[in-house]
């Protein structure tokens, strides 16, 4: 019998040991899935609205319980946790109201007397998923896939367990069918198997680019779709006409959020040369503002991050920097899996900060000359999730959009995900894209449907 034990970065205390799943139970639940697979698409769409619509009503009404493991778990600010338990329910009370639209039959004009695609659900698609938003990164998977009546298997980071098991727990309260819905515990060693397994039809994977391409490689000998949401080294692009006040608010919080811990955060900042002094003042006055400290607490800001070996790594990737030429103007220390907020000015593209994905509370300043030296130093990166532009000419910044090498141009605004915008990567950050409609289309079939 093997074992995984989750411990709060926090207190570095063991939280509690799960049991992992063997082989032959893995089967089993697979089995299971697939079996209910044939039940729950004949389901219509107003039956899984409404259990759907349950599911979100379960979410609010525990969202203290589901965000109180989060916080445990990973370490993180439980009033962040609690939005992120929020923003499940937004997910799923969307996918509720707009699945069937989504997979409405699309008429196309031919020979025929009648043509036309159908959307129709693939079967059990498995899902890899990472720890940075244990719940989000799920829900956001796990709504449209069961809206569009496909079955979803969980395999969740082994420091979550306890959050993978609440989510099963969602749609068990919720009155989902046994098997809709199943967390598989089991390390990554596992998931080869599982992938090629027959019965699982797809794989979304979140998280690292080895993980991604481990996964992928898997999935394509077996001739299986993926997703894969990977990293990101998002850069916070401020050119000298930006509003700056509110532009260093979006741009601590940007970075700050999730005590650094996501894809989208924006690591790097790239500030116009004339007004860099100013900008870089007003910028340490907020982060010195930042609340560290126990992560339960609800005024607490900078929590831990979520495994003491990823502070250490942040603190390598910090001090090679350093080493460089980088200028540490706050923060730097750690201590156990807490890492002081911090910034480091006069950061050139050969210091890991730059051209290395931070996941930490650490942010890289450089400075540019010219708008066509911002964005050279933009999409010089292996990743392309995204990208913030601040400035007053917005239809400046709308035409040079399509110059970012980017699976978004947000501006004004730090890159976030809505239910209701596509959300994906170029380049090394992967391919595919989640939420939307376009999220929903990943894990269907477009059968074409040909009449004479
Ligand atoms: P990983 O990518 O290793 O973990 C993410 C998920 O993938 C987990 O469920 C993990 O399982 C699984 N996994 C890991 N390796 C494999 C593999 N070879 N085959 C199949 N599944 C695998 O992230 P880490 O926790 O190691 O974090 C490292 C870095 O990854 C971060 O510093 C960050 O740069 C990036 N990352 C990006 C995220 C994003 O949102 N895009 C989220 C998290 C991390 P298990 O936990 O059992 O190993």
């Amino acid at each position: 019998m093997s074992k995984t034990t989750s411990i709060n970065p926090y207190t570095n205390r063991e939280i509690e040991s799960f049991k992992t799943h063997t082989k032959k139970e893995i089967a089993e639940i697979l089995k299971k899935a697939d079996k209910r697979f044939y039940t729950w698409r004949e389901t219509s769409f107003s039956e899984r609205k409404k259990l759907m619509l349950a599911a979100a009503s379960e979410l609010k009404k525990n969202t203290q319980e589901y965000a109180e493991k989060i916080t445990l778990e990973i370490g993180k600010p439980i009033s962040q946790s609690i939005a992120e338990v929020e923003k499940c329910a937004w997910v799923c009370e969307y996918y509720a109201n707009e699945a069937e639209n989504h997979m409405a039959d699309e008429l196309i004009k031919t020979d025929a007397h009648k043509s036309y695609t159908k959307y129709e659900p693939i079967g059990v698609v498995l899902a890899v998923m990472p720890w940075n938003y244990p719940f989000w990164q799920v829900f956001r998977f796990a709504a449209p896939a069961l809206m569009a009546g496909n079955i979803g298997v969980l395999k969740h980071a082994s420091n979550v367990f306890g959050s993978a098991l609440n989510i099963e727990k969602v749609f068990k309260r919720a009155g989902f069918p046994d098997y809709c819905f199943t967390t598989l515990l089991v390390g990554s060693d596992a998931i080869e198997d599982i992938v090629s397994n027959p019965v699982i039809k797809a794989v979304t994977l979140t998280g690292s680019g080895p993980a991604g391409a481990a996964v992928a490689q898997t999935a394509g000998k077996h001739i299986k779709k993926t997703v894969l949401e990977l990293g990101g080294n998002n850069a916070l692009v401020v050119l000298k006409d930006c509003d700056m006040d509110t532009t260093v608010e979006t741009c601590v919080q940007a970075r700050f959020q999730n005590t650094g811990q996501s894809c989208i955060a924006g690591k790097r900042l790239l500030l116009a040369e004339e007004i860099s002094s100013e900008f870089i003042d007003k910028l340490l006055l907020k982060v010195r503002e930042l609340k560290s400290g126990d992560p339960t607490d609800k005024d607490t800001f900078i929590g831990t991050l979520a495994r003491q070996d990823l502070a250490e790594e942040l603190e390598k990737q910090v001090r090679k920097s350093v080493k460089k030429g980088a200028k540490l103007l706050i923060g730097g220390n750690r201590q156990g899996a807490y890492f002081e907020p911090t910034v480091l000015s006069e950061v050139t593209q050969e210091m890991p900060v730059f051209n290395e994905e931070t996941f930490g509370p650490a942010l890289s300043i450089t400075t540019f000359k010219s708008i066509d030296e911002a964005i050279e130093l933009s999409n010089n990166s292996k990743f392309g999730l995204g990208v913030s532009v601040f400035t007053q000419d917005i239809e400046a910044a709308e035409k040079l959009a399509y110059r970012f090498d980017e699976g978004a141009v947000f501006i004004n605004e730090l890159v976030k995900s809505d239910p209701r915008l596509p959300f994906g990567g170029v380049k090394e950050s992967g391919y595919g894209r989640e939420l939307s409609s376009h999220g929903i289309r990943e894990f269907l079939n477009r059968k074409t449907i040909y009449i004479n």
